[in-house]
């Protein structure tokens, strides 16, 4: 029993030893070769690697798994009530009001809260209470109060699906993102997985979502980013992320995808950093 005991324990130190490399495919298998390299190498998110090229190669796969998963299909608008509906059963339009604005949507080719808007039938903060009630979310309202939110979401993001980090609760790690005009369900199971918070959809009025935007208090600088927008092969990303892990001396890493780009978060020794690569629409 003692024997045994000892056996097992002996066996996961020897383990801890031979530090075997986190890339399935790397050639050096045998333990005495992975010995003689275990101190040298890189550690990421608790895996070790014997070298950055098979740190790459683990990259690659993971960028590749992701670009080869579909988009979910986008939640058809005709299962909503339509806001004209919505606005007249609140009592916010009139039945005639309903038809000059359809008739003005129709003309100026805009959308159907803009169009109330612009007749001057409906203000900000009823569209937004509208649009919210079609996706079933809350309103939350944002006014010109300064965002305290630590949690960091890249601008390019943010201006692309029109959209804020609005409040985080510390304790439960709850992340509520404002939209404006609809919900990108893919883009928040992304920032779920990045950023390990539970992640929330409610709605924010245009006014607040510009304002807060140009505020340079808003906690999400240009400076940690970098964007690229032209379309690259999985080996190039692999190899530009992998710099970067190397860079900056990263002991951690995540990978996501959302509709329009490859979302790597790189925790740095001094910062993070975050890179977006472009992916075709498919
Ligand atoms: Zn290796």
């Amino acid at each position: 029993m003692l024997f045994r005991h000892s056996g097992a324990k002996v066996q996961s130190v020897w383990r801890d030893w031979v530090a075997k490399c986190g890339n399935p495919t790397c050639s050096k298998k045998s333990w005495l070769q992975a010995f003689t390299h275990s101190h040298r190498g890189m550690r990421v998110e608790g895996e070790w690697y014997c070298d950055t090229n098979c740190f790459e190669q683990v990259v690659k796969g993971k960028i590749e798994e992701l670009l080869a998963s579909q988009n979910p299909p986008a939640k058809a608008r005709g299962s909503r009530v339509p806001m004209g509906l919505l606005l007249l059963s609140r009592g916010i339009l009139t039945s005639e009001q309903l038809k000059a604005a359809l008739d003005y949507q129709r003309l100026n080719a805009v959308n159907f809260g803009d169009a109330v808007q612009q007749l001057g039938f409906a203000t900000q903060e009823q569209v937004t209470a509208a649009v919210a009630a079609q996706w079933a979310c809350p309103v939350f309202p944002l006014g010109d109060r300064p965002l305290d939110v630590k949690i960091r979401i890249p601008r390019q993001l943010l201006n692309l699906y029109k959209m804020l980090p609005v409040h985080y609760t510390e304790n439960e790690r709850r992340l509520l993102i404002g939209f404006v005009s609809g919900v990108q369900h893919q883009i928040l199971s992304t920032i779920g997985h990045i950023t390990s918070c539970t992640v929330v959809p409610c709605f924010i009025t245009m006014r607040e979502y510009e304002s807060q935007l140009k505020s340079s208090l808003t906690p999400c600088p240009r400076d940690y980013e970098l964007a690229v927008d032209e379309i690259l092969e999985s080996a190039e990303m692999a190899r530009l992320t992998t710099n970067y892990v190397v860079q900056l001396g990263a002991e951690r890493m995540r990978i996501g995808k959302c509709r329009d780009y490859v979302w790597t978060r790189i925790w740095g020794k001094k910062q993070e950093m975050d890179l977006l690569f472009r992916v075709g629409s498919d």
